[in-house]
């Protein structure tokens, strides 16, 4: 492993940095693929222009070629417009909570409204209740309440001759009555964007109130899922989008299109026709599909893995000088959470595997190294790189900073302590895996 790790550290002393050459021939290809995921054409412009700008100058890992580096680049800036972090369904409100399903026909309302109903029923406890407003289409009722008989959730009785406003205010006083913790609307769609789907969608939402306006789109929604967004969000206002048929072979372009006009975050995933086939929206997911199959992907995993490895090779070297600071920790704790917790990159150095139990014993989780992150955050630069001058009234105020108590400052810092021990302690052994390093 160690030779491994020296290898790397010989690859990345050179560098050079993307001219606009190769930013634009690599562009090109970005721009086809976008266009060839069916992003909107406005969007592509918009985003390429983005990433053009971010890319000329950029620094090139040795081992990678400038286009990779701008794929990897582009990767990265479509994760982040999709939305970095997967957003939960707001139920933050005065139960009963109204959550309304908005979009064209056959796009998945009714299914998604069950997916929805069934995981807030069994994952979160809640009581649901589902009402079908959709008068237009005979079987349309009839499909929601054989869903709910399906998963034993209560539907609102079907009373023929009402409008679609009058059923939303009649499912929010069975909510009410029946001590519901969420109420599901689900609306009537029509098979393309029209004047009447949007007043009575509008005249639903002045009706019910809902805290959650969902579109939902199937993800194979070609060019017109820009319209279709602007015009929900303008018209309606919505606060989330749910992308369906992820299952199918579509490249999901609509997601970008969708995010990027309407910046509302996409915060489900349909996978199929089945209904506990209900997903939490995955970024990194998207943005491989919509940059393409084979290889364009691989390339990217590669550059990204390099890229990793140049941080692993640069904490080696300061192990190895016997220092780490409260920033150095940080990016350790970055790491982790980008690598899916305790292992990533510590379980690329030699002699760590010790630290790695210590802190899997003292209970770490992903939510824990976030939070500590944060903590290093409220400290200044000047804390963060000597932290012996932090004292009660510092400690106070990074505590509030954070949001968080004092003594979680103390085990931070306790934590910190024990790292760099054994940093030093593997950084100084002879006959150690880091010895062979240091001649390498
Ligand atoms: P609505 O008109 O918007 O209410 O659409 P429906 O919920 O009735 O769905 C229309 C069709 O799409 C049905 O046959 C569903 O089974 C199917 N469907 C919905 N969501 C998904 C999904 O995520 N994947 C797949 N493969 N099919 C889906
Ligand atoms: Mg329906």
């Amino acid at each position: 492993l160690s030779e491994k790790l020296g290898g790397i550290l010989d690859r990345l002393t050179g560098r050079g940095s993307l001219s606009e050459a190769d930013v634009d021939a690599a562009m090109r290809e970005i721009r086809r693929a976008l266009l060839e995921a069916d992003v909107a054409l406005e969007v592509v412009r918009s985003f390429t222009d983005k990433v053009r700008e971010q890319a000329v100058g950029a620094t090139v890992v040795k081992s990678v070629k400038p286009g990779q580096m701008v794929v990897k680049i582009v990767n990265d800036e479509l994760i982040a417009m999709l939305g970095s972090d997967s957003q939960a369904i707001d139920l933050n409100a005065v139960a009963p909570v109204p959550i309304m399903m908005v979009g064209l026909q056959g796009s998945g309302k009714t299914t998604t409204t069950a997916k929805l109903a069934r995981r807030m029923t069994s994952r979160d406890k809640r009581k649901v209740l589902m009402a079908s407003l959709d008068v237009y289409r005979p079987a349309a009722m009839e499909q929601l309440a054989v869903l709910g008989r399906d998963l034993s959730i209560d539907t609102l009785p079907i009373v023929a001759g009402q409008k679609p406003p009058d059923i939303a205010r009649r499912a929010m006083e069975a909510g009410r009555l029946g001590g519901y913790d969420v109420v599901l609307l689900d609306t009537a769609g029509r098979t393309t964007l029209d004047e009447d789907m949007m007043t009575e969608a509008a005249e639903i939402k002045a009706a019910a109130n809902p805290h959650e306006v969902l579109l939902v789109a199937d993800s194979l929604t070609g060019q017109d899922a820009v319209n279709l967004a602007r015009a929900f969000d303008e018209r309606v206002g919505l606060t989330g989008i749910v992308l369906t048929r992820i299952d199918g072979d579509g490249r999901g372009g609509a997601a970008l299109s969708m995010r990027a006009v309407t910046g509302k975050p996409i915060k489900l995933m349909g996978t199929g026709e089945k209904t506990d086939a209900l997903e939490d929206f995955h970024p990194s997911r998207i943005a491989g599909r919509i940059l393409g199959m084979g290889d364009v992907v691989s390339l990217v995993e590669k550059a990204a893995s390099t890229l990793d490895a140049e941080k692993a090779a640069a904490a080696v070297e300061k192990m190895r000088k016997g220092k780490f600071d409260l920033a150095d920790m940080r990016e350790q704790l970055e790491q982790m959470t980008k690598m899916g917790g305790i292992g990533g990159l510590m379980g690329m150095m030699p002699g760590i595997s010790k630290m790695k139990n210590q802190i899997a014993a003292a209970g770490v989780d992903d939510k824990i190294l976030k939070r500590q992150v944060a903590i290093i955050d409220s400290m200044t630069r000047e804390e963060r790189k000597n932290p012996d001058i932090l004292k009660a009234s510092r400690k106070k105020r990074i505590a509030a900073g954070a949001g968080i108590k004092v003594e979680d400052v103390n085990k931070l810092l306790k934590m910190h302590r024990n790292m760099a021990d054994m940093m030093k302690a593997v950084g100084r052994g002879k006959g150690g895996p880091m010895a062979g390093l240091a001649q390498a």
